[in-house]
């Protein structure tokens, strides 16, 4: 059986571009074909919606909001820490990405927002948290996954053992 359309549980090839604002912050240029199993929110679920049913060779621009993209901007999911809490090893600037565990040990991302001599900001939001996405899709190719790809729940990109 092959897959004529883009659906859950097909592995995926797109090329991609994506705006924000107009400016293009990533895209499959020179990177080659983005590989994903559809289904198991391996990308944002407003560009997946708007793939199902396209067929090889389709492409379409597609504009995915906030809510459906990486979140709206949540205007709380700020925390200060004082700078003493940090372990010496870690590069206090502006920018710097950490993984931070809270009392559950849980692990999310943060980014160092702002700090002064006392406190370190931390930004729990996604960088593109609050923004509408523009994406350039367009379909490369579709394949049945292997036993292996759904059991991981994402594709390899030759159908071959890697992770
Ligand atoms: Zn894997």
């Amino acid at each position: 059986m092959s897959i004529e359309s883009v659906q859950a549980n097909a592995v995926v090839s797109i090329e991609y571009a994506l705006k924000v604002d107009g400016k293009l912050l990533d895209s499959s240029v020179g990177e080659g074909p983005l590989w994903f199993l559809a289904g198991y929110d391996n990308i944002v679920p407003g560009l997946e919606a708007e793939l199902i049913g396209m067929k090889v060779g389709d492409s379409k621009n597609v504009v995915v909001q906030p809510e459906d993209g990486y979140g709206e901007f949540d205007e709380e999911a700020f925390m200060q820490i004082p700078r003493s809490e940090f372990p010496e090893h870690i590069p206090l600037e502006i920018g710097e990405e950490l993984n931070v565990s809270d009392n559950e040990d849980n692990s999310r991302l943060a980014r160092i927002e702002s700090m002064d001599d006392e406190l370190v900001t931390l930004n729990f939001n996604h960088p593109l948290a609050g923004a509408e996405l523009h994406f350039y899709v367009k379909v490369v190719a579709l394949r049945e996954p292997t036993a292996e790809e759904l059991e991981h729940g994402h594709a390899h990109e030759d159908g071959a053992h890697h992770d």
